[in-house]
């Protein structure tokens, strides 16, 4: 390290400029604030980066991950129980980070959800209806946002105007429709644009749940269906169902992104605004009195470590590194698994998936048609949308079909099991069941547990000499036994779908793992809540600890719902933005509800 200079101080600076980064940068400027936000990957754009010439490789974008950041820079290190010593984590499935400006935003597959309105009331609605030793079984830590579906819809609303989301409403403002999700929580309005195409595999599976009792209905997808210009006057184009959409950019500008409908208000001809890439921040800088920031500290891409004062810090550096900076900046207590005091670090969860492969001998799937967030789900096994009374666990999953991603490397490895796995008997194999291969996943609640939680590791150090993140976790029984279960229901929708073969898997049953690709969605570790005893961070992303630190991300969820996250990450921002430009620029200090 170098030269240390200070930049002028600002009203704010936001830490990572992915979707919850960029949205709060667009609100605070828009309210007039002079705002920078600081991002350790470099600027990334679909001009020049991926634009519709350039060729969706496979091999380079999805095999290689040109676009997440490489491990060596961003890993942790894990152990499943506290007895072991965690060591670094090379392989990422359970989180791929961005390499660049936007994050994971700008590969993302784009299913755009809301969480069921009994996700943010977990312990209360456990108590209530299936009494106080369901909710406390020794291993879980059961706890309310602080915050209910109703006190968010309006911001999941405003995130849903500005992706644009396709889909199709099954509850407005509470009368349910028979077109859209029964079980979702009341919408105050439809959904920007109509919900996209319904592909083969879609209709073998509606065909097949609604035989079946069930209720099927089209995934909400931030792949936009027609031609839609979002709140903040940005154009987007109608998705092409081109297929190669999740882990690449959208040279359409048809998928959502920072990039495609937030970057070009923000960036274009705005004074209050300045962005910084390739700037690592590795510590928020406490005040003298210990109650409140006074700005961060980055180091450059010339290796020069740089202060930035400012009023307000937005940590909005995903999940992980959210935790990480406040561990490193002492903002909160750390959590003591042992004892469950503490709130930094609390309630990490990953997602508890399991499912089914499935292969019909008849039907063509077609799966190089699609987009990133196409598919059909049922909830009626999700959340609390069934009576848990006689089973041994809470929560449940999505049971969803894919249309998306026939990319031919990967989908080598779907073949029946048995199959060879080279020659001709592979080549005959792979050339009939690439057409007839589809999945059932079940993307599934996952309950925090005392011993799953996120701290500073003794040992291993960044290439900047400071601790790397220690992640201690494996599933609850509660989850094992969820995903058991989803993946019986899995197989017998596969039966009724007409598949000739099938294969069920359930990630839970074996150890936890980074590597494992179930899903990208981890979670936790700075969660919100109405108790500074149990939460990190307000029902406004504000810390207990430092009135003027805002942590913005999926850090906040203290449970992980039978959905992807992102939605749920785009509203608390704006909640949070709007509560910065509200209640707090006027008076600061603790944000009070009400
Ligand atoms: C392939 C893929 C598919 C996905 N599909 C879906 C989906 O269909 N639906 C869904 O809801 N979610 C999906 N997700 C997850 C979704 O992309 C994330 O939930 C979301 O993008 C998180 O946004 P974020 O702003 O919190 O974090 P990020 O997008 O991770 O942004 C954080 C930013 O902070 C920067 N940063 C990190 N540390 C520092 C630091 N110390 N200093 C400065 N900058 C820093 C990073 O460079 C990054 O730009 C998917 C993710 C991937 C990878
Ligand atoms: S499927 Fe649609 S949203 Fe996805 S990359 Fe292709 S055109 Fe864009």
């Amino acid at each position: 390290m170098t030269t240390r200079r200070t930049n002028p101080k600002v009203d704010a600076v936001i830490v990572g400029f992915g979707w919850a980064g960029s949205l709060m940068a667009a609100e605070l400027s828009r309210a007039n604030m002079n705002v920078v936000a600081i991002d350790r990957g470099p600027w990334r754009d679909t001009f020049p980066d991926t634009p519709l010439t350039a060729d969706p490789d496979e091999l380079r974008w999805k095999t290689r991950r040109e676009l997440l950041a490489p491990p060596h820079d961003t890993t942790l290190t894990m152990r499943n129980t506290l007895d072991q010593t965690a060591v670094p984590q090379r392989d990422f499935g359970i989180s791929e980070l961005g390499g660049g400006v936007g994050g994971q935003g700008f590969q993302w597959a784009g299913m755009a959800w809301r969480f069921n309105p009994w996700d943010f009331r977990v312990r209360s609605e456990t108590i209530e209806r299936y009494g106080m030793a369901r909710a406390e079984d020794g291993e879980l830590q059961l706890q309310d946002w602080g915050i209910t579906y109703a006190e968010l819809e309006p911001d999941y609303d405003r995130w849903e105007q500005i992706a644009g989301v396709a889909g199709q409403a099954g509850n407005l403002r509470g009368k349910l429709t028979s077109r859209g999700n029964p079980f979702e929580g009341p919408r105050s309005r439809e959904y920007p644009t109509p919900k996209l195409k319904t592909l083969r595999m879609m209709e073998i599976f509606n065909k097949a749940t609604s035989e079946m009792g069930l209720h099927p209905f089209t995934i909400p997808c931030a792949n936009v269906s027609q031609a839609y210009v979002n709140p903040l006057g940005v154009t987007m184009a109608p998705c092409t169902y081109c297929g190669f959409c999740s882990s690449y950019g959208c040279g359409n500008y048809s998928k959502a992104s920072p990039q495609t409908c937030v970057f070009p208000a923000l960036l274009n001809n705005n004074p209050n605004f300045r962005l910084i890439t390739n700037a690592c921040v590795t510590r928020v800088n406490k005040a003298a009195d210990g109650k409140s920031v006074t700005g961060v500290t980055y180091i450059d891409q010339n290796g020069s470590e740089v202060l930035q004062p400012a009023d307000i810090i937005c940590l909005t550096a995903f999940q992980m590194e959210n935790v990480r900076l406040m561990l490193l900046s002492g903002i909160g207590k750390p959590y003591d698994p042992l004892t469950s005091e503490g709130v930094v670090g609390r309630n990490f969860s990953f997602q508890t998936v399991s499912g089914a492969d499935l292969w019909f001998e008849e039907d063509h799937i077609n799966p190089f048609i699609g987009a990133g967030g196409l598919g059909s789900q049922i909830d009626d096994y999700n959340s609390d949308n069934f009576d848990h009374s006689s089973l041994d666990f809470i929560g449940g999953a999505g049971i969803l079909t894919l249309s998306r991603d026939g990319t031919p490397i990967a989908n080598a490895n779907k073949l029946p099991p048995g199959t060879p796995r080279w020659g001709s008997g592979f080549k005959r194999a792979y050339s009939n069941y690439y057409q007839n291969y589809g999945v059932l996943f079940n993307q599934g609640t996952s309950m925090p547990i005392k011993r799953g939680y996120l701290d500073l590791d003794p040992t291993y150090k960044d290439p900047f000499g400071l601790p790397l993140l220690r992640l201690t976790y494996d599933y609850a029984r509660n989850d094992r036994a969820m995903a058991t279960f989803t993946m019986n229901r899995a197989i017998q929708i596969g039966k009724r779908m007409g598949a000739s073969q099938f294969s069920a898997f359930n990630f839970a049953e074996k150890p936890f793992t980074t590597a494992i690709g179930a899903s990208n969605h981890t979670i936790g570790g700075a969660v919100m809540g109405a108790d500074p005893t149990s939460s990190a961070v307000n029902s406004y992303l504000q810390s207990w600890d430092c009135h003027n630190v805002f942590v913005v991300g999926a850090s906040a969820f203290p449970n992980n719902g039978g959905y992807n996250p992102t939605g749920t990450v785009g509203a608390l921002a704006l909640r949070a933005a709007r509560a910065i430009c509200g209640n707090y620029a006027r008076k600061p200090g603790a944000l009070q509800k009400g």
